[in-house]
């Protein structure tokens, strides 16, 4: 790892760290250290990045802002890519935006809203980047990026490839795109409306969601995916589950499908905690709940 540390430091303009605690970027502030983080200065720096890791037959993950991410606490082996500068932002008149992985999906939705292109403002609030956006159908409000990507641009060793929104396959909190797979950039089409009504749609969904995600600490949102026809929220509550604790991890009492870092919870407290929920809604209802945050890296 040493010599493919110095290469990168050496070929890259943008940041390279060794062990780098992973509880610095997932917003449930745990996770264990990853071996190499790197930090591209652009879609170049990051084009260099891969082609260094694959001839080096060293893995990577690539991460956006972490607000889905559960890292274990022994952390990752290989590389964590974070394409946080692949910020580029063009609204075409048309409706048409093309967007960097790396832009806050809150700022897309500002500028978007400011301009009077409605089918993003559902998602207000959502603490996500446009890549991971799109690798998970970030949704909310009634709308989901499925709804307005048209194409986005995934970065390989090869060069970068286009995908269409038909082989970006999305589905419920999920996308085609695998671990390891870089979206680079996304194409997407939005369509005209009143700009007062939408700006009155925007603060409608920022004030509902201060009001129910108020939840006490460090969280990574909703936990689990809803089941069909069901709340999860409603399965761990009917479960008495409320509140319930291991370690510093606590489902919060506000909103029971989140699950909050009260107090220096570590990622074995979270994944205890997940584990347990699972466990008493399938023997007190018999569903199997899945969960919409990805769990990636080692036990300690
Ligand atoms: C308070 C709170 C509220 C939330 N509310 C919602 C909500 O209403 N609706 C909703 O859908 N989600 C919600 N979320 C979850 C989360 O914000 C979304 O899933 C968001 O889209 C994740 O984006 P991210 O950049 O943080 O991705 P990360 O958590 O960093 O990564 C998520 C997945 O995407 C992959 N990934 C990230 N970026 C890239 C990239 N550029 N290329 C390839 N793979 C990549 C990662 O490997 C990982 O598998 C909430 C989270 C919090 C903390």
């Amino acid at each position: 790892m040493n010599g493919l540390y110095e290469q990168l430091c050496r070929e890259l303009r943008g940041r390279v760290l060794r062990d780098e605690p992973m509880s610095r970027h997932t917003t449930w502030r745990v996770g264990g250290p990853t071996d190499l983080f790197i930090e591209p200065a652009d879609g170049e720096d990051l084009a260099v990045a891969l082609r260094l890791l694959t001839t080096a037959r060293c893995p990577w993950l690539t991460i956006g802002a972490g607000s889905n991410l559960l890292v274990r606490d022994g952390g990752i082996r290989g590389a964590v890519l974070h394409p946080t500068r692949l910020r580029r932002l063009e609204i075409g008149n048309g409706g048409g935006v093309r967007v960097g992985a790396g832009l806050p999906l809150m700022t897309l939705i500002r500028a978007t809203v400011a301009r009077g292109l409605a089918g993003l403002e559902g998602l207000a609030g959502i603490p996500g980047t446009v890549g991971g956006g799109v690798v998970m159908n970030a949704g909310a409000g009634g709308q989901q990026l499925a709804d307005v990507v048209e194409s986005a641009i995934l970065l390989g060793p090869q060069g970068p490839e286009v995908w269409s929104r038909e082989r970006l396959d999305f589905a419920y909190r999920a996308s085609a795109v695998s671990a390891g797979q870089v979206v680079g950039e996304a194409t997407l089409r939005l369509r005209p409306e009143d700009p007062r009504r939408l700006a009155e749609a925007f603060s409608g969904r920022m004030a509902a969601r201060a009001a129910a995600q108020r939840v006490g600490g460090p969280n990574a949102g909703s936990v689990f995916k809803n089941p069909p026809g069901v709340s999860a929220w409603r399965l761990i509550d009917e479960a008495g589950l409320r509140g319930a604790v291991e370690g510093g991890a606590q489902v919060a009492e506000r909103h029971s499908n989140f699950i909050v870092n009260r107090h220096g919870a570590c990622a074995g407290d979270i994944l205890r905690l997940i584990d347990r929920i699972r466990e008493e809604v399938r023997r007190q209802s018999g569903v199997a709940l899945e969960t919409e945050i990805r769990i990636v890296g080692e036990d300690r």
